[in-house]
């Protein structure tokens, strides 16, 4: 029954959509508090859940406590009665998941990406696995509901192809339609999306749903992205704008940056940065345990300055102390701007020392002169599958979230 819950549907159908997505929100749940909130008449709410029962998608959790009388019936979403697909395509890595309708992995195949993985043999990797995980796990094609895929490289919407993907290893990405060419191959819904944006969508579904409708997700890796929940939906805009808030300036007399522009947060807080940094300090004398473990200066990788940081080098400690707290006047300028209750840091740096502890006392610091401001800003729940997860979490949301006229 949950496809039909997209498009324009009945009005009893849109009930049932409503109720559904309140359960998946908010279950375990009671009767009366979903009365209290679409404002249906107790039972009119009764008979349409004794529907969504009846078709399978929810349950009573038996968790209600009784105070005297009968236990409350305290409803949540079968997890088991679809199933989607969710795939991550980066340069390094294809990532393909299955997933029950809580997110949560049933199974993981992963392609690592070398000079054979072109467009098309990669697709036709994410479809056998779709068959094999569906086959391994005795799983019918109906109970599928679709495949989300999340890619780094900014997407055309309108045609479904990764706009410049020169980091992959092998070609034929250009004019493929990512959509088109697993709709046809899988017979199922195809959606796409940018990762972070689908990062931002999984955090906040699976851990924040509850408690707010306002979320921003914030990484640091080879550039500074940054994905956003308003009102309870993700914000997406045709300029693939995800990687903007690595080009917000943060010293306009700063460092030139790749974009041409001076003192953007990426010139200070992403790995290329932070890179170059520790060599140019190195060449200026300063100690680094770095300086015996390569021949050549130059030679010096993200790696090595990761593994670094590790051994608590002083020298890596200090540029990064310094790449965070940039990137902690980038993100308060953002909660300034967007308001969000929550935000959640992810990325490479922020499981080493010191770079979260510095990005969140310099963004609070900033915000301390506003006493109404009571932004929590949280690590990642680190996951590696977090963006294949938004990617499934997607393909739900468009059966169970859209709002239409
Ligand atoms: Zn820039």
């Amino acid at each position: 029954m949950l496809n039909q819950f997209a498009g324009l549907t009945s009005p009893k159908i849109k009930s049932l959509k409503l109720l559904y997505s309140l359960v998946r929100k908010l279950g375990p749940i009671r009767i009366n508090t979903l009365t209290e909130i679409t404002g249906y008449k107790h039972v009119t709410c009764t008979r349409l859940l004794d529907e969504l029962v009846q078709e399978g998608l929810i349950y009573d959790s038996g968790i209600g406590e009784s105070s005297g009388g009968r236990k409350p019936l305290m409803y949540i979403i079968k997890p088991d009665a679809y199933y989607l697909i969710g795939v991550e395509i980066t340069n390094l890595y294809t990532t393909v998941l299955l997933l029950d309708l809580n997110l949560d992995i049933l199974d993981v195949k992963k392609l690592r990406m070398d000079s054979q993985c072109t467009g098309e043999y990669t697709l036709n990797f994410v479809s056998r696995c779709v068959d094999e995980l569906l086959s391994k796990h005795k799983i019918q094609k109906e109970k599928l509901l679709g495949i989300g895929i999340g890619v780094l490289d900014p997407i055309d919407k309108e045609t479904g192809v990764i706009i410049n993907p020169h980091l992959f290893p092998a070609g034929g990405w250009d004019s493929l339609n990512i959509v088109d060419y697993l709709q046809q191959n899988n017979n199922t819904h195809v959606f796409i999306d940018n990762g972070t944006n689908l990062a931002a969508l999984a955090e906040y579904r699976k851990n924040y749903w509850k408690e707010t409708d306002n979320l921003v997700f914030v990484s640091s890796d080879m550039g500074i992205r940054c994905g956003t929940i308003l009102q309870g939906r993700l914000v997406r805009n045709k300029m693939e704008m995800d990687e903007a808030l690595g080009h917000m300036v943060v010293d306009i007399h700063g460092r030139r940056c790749s974009c041409g522009s001076y003192g953007c947060l990426q010139a200070y807080s992403s790995l290329p940065a932070i890179r170059n940094e520790v060599v140019r300090r190195i060449k200026r004398g300063h100690a680094s345990y770095l300086q015996d473990r390569v021949n050549d200066i130059e030679d010096i990788d993200f790696h090595h300055i990761l593994n670094a940081l590790e051994q608590e080098d002083p020298l890596c400690l200090e540029v990064v102390k310094d790449a965070a707290y940039y990137f902690g006047i980038g993100l308060s300028n953002l909660i300034f701007l967007l308001s969000p209750d929550i935000v959640v840091c992810g990325g490479t740096l922020v499981p080493k020392p010191l770079f979260y502890e510095v990005v969140s006392e310099t963004a609070q610091n900033r915000l301390m002169h506003y006493p109404n401001s009571h932004v929590q800003i949280i690590k990642s729940t680190a996951a590696y599958n977090i963006v294949a997860q938004g990617a499934g979490c997607m393909v739900l949301d468009y059966f169970t979230e859209e709002i239409l006229p």
